[in-house]
């Protein structure tokens, strides 16, 4: 649920309501039990609206270095102005405004942008994640292994590898 109907408020001031979305599914998010939005509306002028809030949830994420899924919490504060579709000129849709229709203003596309926004693009379970061994396969952070792991030898082959594309590309 993040439609807001305007008819049922005033013509001016501040309201603040939470929207909760209990869905663990979202647009390809998984979260561990949805997600809130904290917003206030404020009216300016006789067709745009302020939407302001935080949202927050813990979406679920596959750690890059380990591949172990982990909680990533978002916690973000938000600022989008939405005005009458109808009204809506090229110069807003370059600002980022959004439309609304018929005194209903859907969050939703607004949502879904900024919590796709919100994920990082290298997800790591915590900063100092040591990884699966390059060899073995075995997640470091949680047991040893006594593989081999010689750094300037995989550097040397990544050299190699390199001076053979760029051969055939000439
Ligand atoms: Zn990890
Ligand atoms: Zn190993």
């Amino acid at each position: 649920m993040m439609k807001i109907n305007l008819a049922s408020f005033e013509d001016f001031g501040e309201f603040s309501f939470v929207l909760t979305n209990k869905d663990t599914s979202f647009e390809g998010i998984k979260f561990r039990d949805g997600f809130r939005a904290d917003v206030s509306l404020t009216r300016d002028g006789e067709s745009s609206v302020i939407v302001n809030g935080t949202m927050s949830g813990a979406i679920f994420m596959t750690c890059a270095r380990c591949l172990e899924e982990y909680e990533h919490n978002v916690d973000t504060d938000f600022l989008v102005i939405y005005k009458k579709r109808l009204e809506l000129t090229k110069e807003d849709e370059d600002n980022d405004v959004y439309g609304y229709d018929k005194n209903i203003i859907d969050l939703y596309e607004y949502v879904k942008e900024n919590l796709i926004l919100e994920q990082p693009l290298k997800p790591v379970c915590r900063r100092d994640c040591k990884g699966l061994c390059p060899v073995c396969g075995k997640n470091l952070n949680k047991e040893n292994c006594n593989c081999e792991k010689n750094p300037k030898i995989s550097v040397m082959n990544n050299m190699k590898i390199d001076i053979k594309t760029t051969k055939k590309q000439l």
